[in-house]
């Protein structure tokens, strides 16, 4: 914003300022022409209050002026009358106003004054105590007001409340100087004392009952406020407290009430009341009809006069309410205009919210005009004009309850309906979730099926296969059979050439017990593949096993020796299929032999260690490359090296079969230059404990001097 757009704003401020000003002052003065005196007040005895208003005299000095009684009574004639009540507005100076009072002649009555309103700072009461008076000590002397302690008044009262004993047929001025920060006004009434108890019981009525209605107001609201957790029921009850501090100050209610209230404090309480009512007023409508979100500029503005009003407070505080309350009554006009604008553009969009605020603070807002309008002197500071303000304010508070109820009832029925959808939504969800875990179960279903379907397939393969084997074993025994027969007849009778060599006989039984072994077992080796292979487990002596295998190999070739415990140290015990280990023993004899030097011996060493029996077959070969080492041992695998030689990659395969089914193993335990070591391990038969002895002798490797 420029310096100039700023300038141009405090100007029209001010301008608006004066011309209130002025309304104020000259409105009154232009409401008609008064005549030279007033009338005398006549006190005639009845139920009703009988008013000041048109009895009333003026006497304003020259701005600053401060005049004391003697100055007025010397002045006399300079009093003009006033057409209705005292209402000046704002002023700094003290006003003087005179009232004629007579009392007719036979009058029984007990007569009371009564001044208002209640907020004035300061009324010095002056009461002639005779028809003509010839100075100051002629007058009986009250002190009453807001700043005068409540217990120094001549009747302790939330009014002004003066007795006034007027002998009868006398006529008595009564003289008043007010002095007050607040606007400038009076108003007063002469009562009897059954129209005095009439009007205050009548008034206490109404404050009560104005009182009873905002208290259940803010009960009300405060208990929402813990059920709903809304912040907007807070808000409301802290504006209707607000509120009623406003009035109870405004009434004198308060000062009455906590007469240990400092009565110097009375403009701040004031203050306060004004400033907070318009606070959580500006707050309570942004947050109501969702302003931040709807009107952004709106609840902007609102805020900003929400955030300034405090400023009246400071200025009380140092001790210019005037310019406090002029601040406060200005701002309050940007409030009202600034939320009548947007509850009417909401209002026209069919925002019910808004609606019904527009319609419940209408009351509140013409209230307060009223009360504006009197503050500064343009409305005649009368009972109606100052009850209209009271009558609004309690319209609206039961107004805004009612709209309030019907908001938790709306959120109430927005909940249910919410409820609703989320159960209808759940049910769809729910029967959605149910169709695709039906889906999915089918689909599990029948992929079990399918499974056992396959399984059972494979099943019957593997029986055939099996079948099959046992078909093809039984098809080579029988020749088998016929050739061992043949050779035994051969061994009994000579042929033409003469009996046949014995030792050739027993080669050719050996060679031939050997054929059957090989075919069971190369029958056995797919078998060994199949899950739920049985094998004939029996207690035997692994030195014996190697030695017939040993007494198995070829004569050619490299000569192989039996050490360790092979060597007649006795017998190693285990459990297994004899023929299985002899074939796994053979084939590694085989491969030790094949892959070793023809000069070199190789040894079988057995011997029992720990808790197993162990074989070892030595060699003196080339070795087993590294990167092999662990190969060897797969279906099909050869190396490189060893191609030159026979051999299809099926023995150590099925040797550490053999080993693993008799809970056993099967390694190489050296694979260097000098040889490699192969180590079959099955469960020993004897007690760990005296084998210990034995495991604890190192294990045998190839050395070069063997
Ligand atoms: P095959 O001897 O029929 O090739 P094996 O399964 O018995 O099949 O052996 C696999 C491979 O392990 C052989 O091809 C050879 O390269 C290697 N091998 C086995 N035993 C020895 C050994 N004593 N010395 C060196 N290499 C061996």
């Amino acid at each position: 914003m420029t310096g100039r757009a700023v300038t141009g704003r405090v100007t029209t401020g001010r301008a608006l300022i004066v011309l209130l000003w002025l309304a104020a002052t000259l409105l009154p003065a232009l409401a008609g022409t008064a005549p030279a005196r007033a009338a005398p007040l006549e006190l005639v005895a009845g139920d009703a209050p009988l008013s000041l208003a048109g009895h009333m005299e003026l006497l304003r000095g020259a701005p600053g002026e401060d005049r004391s009684l003697a100055e007025v009574l010397a002045r006399e004639s300079a009093f003009t009358p006033l057409p209705g009540v005292l209402g000046l507005g704002f002023t700094k100076d003290p006003a003087w106003v005179r009232v004629r009072i007579h009392r007719p002649d036979g009058d029984r009555s007990r007569w009371t004054l009564e001044l208002a309103p209640p907020v004035l700072d300061r009324a010095d009461v002056y009461v002639a105590t005779t028809d003509a008076p010839a100075g100051p000590s002629d007058f009986q002397h009250h002190r009453v007001g807001a700043e005068v302690p409540v217990a120094a008044w001549p009747i302790p009262s939330s009014t002004f409340l003066l007795p006034l004993d007027l002998p009868p047929g006398a006529t008595r001025d009564v003289y008043v100087r007010v002095a007050t920060q607040t606007s400038m006004m009076l108003r007063g009434s002469v009562y009897t004392a059954p129209a005095l108890v009439d009007t205050v019981s009548g008034r206490t009525l109404w404050y009560g009952f104005v009182y009873g209605a905002f208290a259940l107001a803010v009960l009300f609201n405060l208990v929402c406020f813990a059920w709903l957790r809304d912040p907007s029921h807070l808000l409301y009850a802290c504006y209707v407290l607000s509120l009623t501090l406003n009035h109870l100050t405004v009434t004198g209610t308060l000062p009455y009430l906590l007469p240990g209230l400092p009565a110097a404090a009375s403009k701040l309480w004031l203050c306060a009341g004004g400033l907070l009512t318009g606070c959580f007023a500006d707050l309570f409508v942004i947050r109501v009809l969702r302003l931040r979100r709807l009107m952004p500029l709106a609840a902007l503005c609102l805020l900003c006069t929400a955030s300034a009003r405090p400023v009246s407070l400071v200025l009380t505080a140092l001790g210019d309410y005037r310019s406090g309350a002029v601040l406060i009554q200005l701002l309050g006009m940007v409030s009202v205009v600034t939320f009548l604008a947007a509850a009417t553009r909401l209002a026209w969009r069919r925002d019910v919210q808004a609606q019904r605020f527009l319609i419940a603070f209408t009351p509140a807002i013409l209230g307060a005009a009223v009360t504006m309008l009197r503050a500064l002197g343009v409305l005649p500071s009368t009972v109606l004009t100052e009850q209209l303000y009271f009558a609004g304010c309690l319209f609206h508070v039961v107004l805004i309850n009612i709209s309030m109820m019907t908001r938790i009832r709306d959120a109430e029925l927005a909940k249910q309906e919410a409820q609703a959808a989320a159960l209808a939504a759940s049910h769809v969800a729910e029967e959605r979730a149910r169709r695709v875990i039906e889906a999915q179960t089918r689909e599990i279903r029948d992929a079990k099926r399918e499974v056992e379907a396959a399984l059972a397939a494979e099943r019957a393969a593997i029986r055939d296969q099996l079948q099959f084997i046992d078909m093809i074993a039984h098809e080579y025994r029988t020749p088998v059979s016929v050739i061992r027969a043949a050779l035994d007849v051969m061994d009994m009778r000579p042929t033409a050439n003469g009996p046949a060599p014995a030792d050739l006989v027993v080669r050719m039984r050996r060679s031939l017990d050997r054929l059957v072994e090989v075919i069971e077992v190369g029958l056995r080796r797919d078998r060994l593949d199949q899950p739920g292979l049985s094998i004939e487990s029996k207690p035997l002596d692994v030195v014996e096993i190697a030695r017939e295998a040993v007494g198995e190999v070829a004569q050619d070739g490299p000569p192989v020796r039996l050490v360790g415990a092979g060597a007649g140290a006795g017998p190693v015990r285990a459990r297994g299929d004899a023929a299985l280990l002899r074939t796994a023993v053979l084939n590694l004899l085989d491969n030790a032999r094949k892959y070793g030097p023809k000069d070199q011996p190789v040894d079988v060493d057995v011997r029992l260690e720990g808790a197993f029996a162990v074989v070892r077959v030595i060699d003196r070969g080339t070795g087993v490359p590294e990167h092999a080492r662990d190969r060897i041992f797969e279906k099909y695998y050869r190396t490189t090296a060893s191609r030159a030689v026979p051999g299809v990659g099926l023995g150590l395969y099925l040797v550490r079969k053999i080993a693993t089914f008799h809970g056993g193993d099967l390694d190489l335990e050296t694979a260097g230059a000098g040889g490699s070591v192969f180590r079959l391990r099955l469960p020993a038969l004897v007690p760990a404990g005296p084998a210990v002895a034995d495991a604890s002798a190192g294990a045998p490797g190839p050395t070069a001097g063997d």
